[in-house]
């Protein structure tokens, strides 16, 4: 979350965890140009050291994809927003955020979401052992770098069964959205999976 601390309300709940009023809980309704309004939580339990992050749409509620086509240094500030239960794709380099008991939401943008993708591919980089492994992996970690410094054409996909995720476009002609069926919807994945697959480049 980027936005001032200081803006947030302060609500009491105990800690989902182990029940302590040690908690600090924070809300914010954030009222974006050219978008719904978002929900954002905030949970910190000093005792246990548990924390949670999520976003909610407060307008939209239906299953929804969003894909935009990024194309230059301006296309790669828009803003995805995931909510926990949103995945986000970017099929040109086979990466995938897929949500699960443990995800959290936040704001980004598409920089920043790769760099978190690179940033994972490096943890799984300090633990390969195979050489094909490292290969792989290494290769991934500077086809990032190439689409980040050269801001090659990419699509990123956001699709979230409840309506909560999204893209705050730089350039709405860029952005498609799609309503999904509620069949499309079931399909989403919520497994852990972070690579669906790192693909030879
Ligand atoms: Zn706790």
């Amino acid at each position: 979350m980027n936005s001032n601390e200081n803006d947030f309300e302060t609500i009491d709940t105990p800690c989902p965890v182990c029940r302590s009023t040690n908690t600090k809980v924070t809300q914010k309704i954030l009222d974006l140009p050219h978008f719904s309004e978002l929900w954002l939580f905030n949970l910190r339990c000093s005792d246990c050291h548990f924390k949670y992050n999520d976003i909610l749409n407060l307008s939209v509620k239906e299953p929804i994809r969003y894909i935009y086509h990024a194309e230059n240094v301006k296309d790669y500030s828009t803003k995805i927003v995931r909510a926990a239960n949103g995945s986000i794709r970017f099929p040109q380099i086979g990466a995938m955020i897929e949500p699960g008991p443990n995800a959290e939401g936040f704001i980004n943008n598409i920089e920043g979401v790769l760099r978190d993708i690179q940033g994972k591919a490096r943890l799984l980089l300090r633990d390969a052992t195979e050489e094909e492994e490292i290969k792989r992996v290494t290769d991934f970690i500077k086809l990032i770098d190439k689409y980040i410094e050269e801001n090659l054409p990419i699509d990123v996909i956001v699709e979230d069964p409840f309506g909560n995720s999204s893209i705050i476009p730089f350039d709405s002609s860029k952005l498609e959205t799609i309503q999904l069926t509620l069949e499309e919807a079931e399909k989403l994945k919520t497994g852990f999976i972070i690579f669906e697959d790192i693909k030879d480049k």
